[in-house]
């Protein structure tokens, strides 16, 4: 009956220490977040953006409230349930790419398959994958051997390997030019319309909003629209 929200959170705050100071980067959340949305979150710096969106990833735990996705408590996982059900199910694409300097970057996009399934079958699919990206010339180069736009492109891929119901992708384009960018959300578009996965992202830039299907803007730990 509820599976029409892919995500449903309720009542989430985190808490930060910072010395003496007591900082609520997320308080009181609650947020339902259809299956098949692409969904932008919006806000000014330190509205807690990331904080909110590293919950909802599983990245990390809130003090309080719980987080359902697919119908899962997740809240009550352990941390290895927690990583299992994260690499199965959730991709994330960070602002800085977040590749492994030392590894080539069919390497960085075969690492989550491997904790799954062989060598030889994570290296097939992430050639493909890489292939479908317009990667397929570049699998061997070191991700400093990239441009910014194709390191975000194998992280993409990385994201993608092991086929996630949801990606998850904090600024993704703010350390792109204007082609690398529209490029980048362009396969999200692709990825949301033709696959139907699911998109949370966060976004500094008001034209990308037009990509969105919903629109949530924090204020000081709070969803204010
Ligand atoms: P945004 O992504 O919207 O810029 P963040 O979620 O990064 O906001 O941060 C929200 C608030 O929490 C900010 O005041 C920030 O300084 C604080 N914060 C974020 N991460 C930490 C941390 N690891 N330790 C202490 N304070 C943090
Ligand atoms: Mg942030």
């Amino acid at each position: 009956m509820n599976d029409h929200y892919i995500i449903k959170a309720e009542s989430i705050t985190k808490t930060y220490h910072s010395g003496r100071t007591i900082i609520k980067a997320i308080d009181n959340v609650s947020i339902n977040i259809a299956k098949g949305d692409f969904l932008m979150i919006t806000g000014r710096n330190g509205s807690g953006k990331s904080t909110l969106l590293h919950q909802l990833a599983l990245l990390d735990s809130p003090d309080s409230g719980a987080i359902h996705i697919e119908e899962k408590n997740t809240t009550k996982l352990h941390e290895k349930g927690r990583m299992e059900f994260r690499l199965l199910r959730l991709g994330y694409i960070f602002q800085e790419y977040a590749l492994i300097a030392e590894l080539t970057a069919i390497e960085n996009v075969m690492l989550p398959a491997m904790m799954l399934e062989s060598i030889k079958k994570a290296k097939r699919k992430a050639f493909e994958l890489m292939e479908k990206l317009g990667l397929e010339e570049k699998v061997n180069r070191l991700p400093s051997e990239l441009s910014g736009g194709e390191q975000q492109k194998v992280a993409i891929a990385r994201a993608l390997i092991n086929r996630p119901k949801i990606i998850f992708a904090d600024e993704p384009t703010a350390n792109l030019d204007t082609i690398a960018s529209k490029d980048v959300l362009d396969i999200f578009k692709y990825l949301n319309q033709k696959e139907s996965i699911t998109i949370v992202m966060i976004t500094h830039e008001p034209e990308e909003l037009a990509y969105a299907k919903s629109k949530v803007q924090l204020s000081d730990g709070r969803i204010v629209s």
